[in-house]
């Protein structure tokens, strides 16, 4: 695996987290992160779509944070929706994600559950956007 380069400094806000959702990560990056956790006694937390390393207010596990953490910001594909984006060329990142490996893990994974929990919520979503759909009078009153 060849070592990633370092990325140009960018702006990053405090408490934001926006980026911090259903991250994708290497098995290498997945164990790191679990590792990093369990010698730093943090705890994953079940907060819906946003990380489970998210926690007060910033990263958990910042120092063992996975590539497209990283990258976040740094690629038009990824933006900071806060605007502080900071761009190196689209090759280079794709370069960067092939030389770390496949991504075969997400990091919600660390949740007990976590399929059937996100399996029952996104059925969820859908139901509530198909019943958007239809008249008002003929929706089920039991969907939000
Ligand atoms: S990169 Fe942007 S969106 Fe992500 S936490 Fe920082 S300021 Fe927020
Ligand atoms: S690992 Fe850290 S930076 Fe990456 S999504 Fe989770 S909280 Fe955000």
């Amino acid at each position: 695996m060849r070592k990633i380069k370092t990325l140009p400094a960018m702006k990053c806000e405090e408490g934001c987290g926006r980026c911090c959702g259903i991250v994708p990560a290497t098995e290498t990056e997945y164990q790191r992160v679990i590792r990093y956790a369990k010698e730093h006694d943090v705890n994953p937390q079940d907060q819906g779509i946003t990380c489970p390393w998210y926690q007060e207010n910033k990263c958990s596990v910042y120092a063992v944070r996975p590539i497209i953490c990283r990258l976040f910001g740094h690629v038009e594909a990824m933006p900071c929706p806060q605007g502080h984006n900071v761009s190196i060329p689209e090759r280079e990142a794709v370069r960067m994600i092939r030389s770390n490996g496949k991504c075969g893990r997400v990091l919600h994974e660390v949740l007990p559950g976590w399929n059937a929990l996100f399996a029952a919520r996104f059925a969820k979503a859908t139901e509530a956007q198909a019943q958007e759909a239809i008249p008002p009078a003929s929706r089920d009153p039991s969907i939000p």
